[in-house]
Parts: structure tokens; C-alpha cells; sequence
């Protein structure tokens, strides 16, 4: 079978060889929303958010699936974790 597995759900559905670029770019986007928090004024945003904090469950931030979806292999996040 020819797949790209689905790993999971942030804003969309994301496959395996996109999660790299997809995390770093969220990465970004906090950050960037946080100094401009900060800068008008607001307190309580962080400002180190690295790729891999999105790759936490406890966090939260993205739905990690066991499984793909669409042919049930199963995703080895720690694998995963250990390539970004
Ligand atoms: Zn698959």
C-alpha cells in the first residue's frame, strides 16, 4: 500500500512526511503571536515554543492517533520524536 500515514489532527489532518514542517511552523506562529502579546503589554505567554512541544499529548495541542486511519499502521511516535 502506498500511504502516507495520517498521524494526527492539528487544524488538519496530518501526514507523516508533513509533521516536521508542520510543527515548526506552529512553533512560529506562538512565538510570534507571544512577543506580540508581550510587547503590548500582556503577561503570561511564553516565548520558547520548540517544534517538539507539540508533539506532547499532555499539552495537548494536537490529536495523535495509534493508528493511521486510513491503512492501521501503527505510528511509532517515539520513533518519531527522536527524527525532529
Ligand atoms: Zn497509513
Amino acid at each position: 500500500m502506498n500511504c502516507d500515514h495520517t498521524v494526527g489532527y492539528m487544524h488538519e489532518f496530518i501526514v507523516l512526511s508533513e509533521l516536521s514542517d508542520k510543527i515548526k511552523s506552529e512553533a512560529y506562529g506562538w512565538n510570534k503571536h507571544a512577543k506580540t502579546m508581550a510587547a503590548l503589554g500582556s503577561k503570561g505567554y511564553k516565548d520558547d515554543y520548540n517544534p517538539i512541544d507539540f508533539l506532547d499529548g499532555r499539552r495537548g495541542y494536537m490529536t495523535m492517533f495509534k493508528h493511521c486511519p486510513y491503512c492501521g499502521y501503527k505510528i511509532n511516535w517515539k520513533e518519531i520524536k527522536k527524527s525532529i
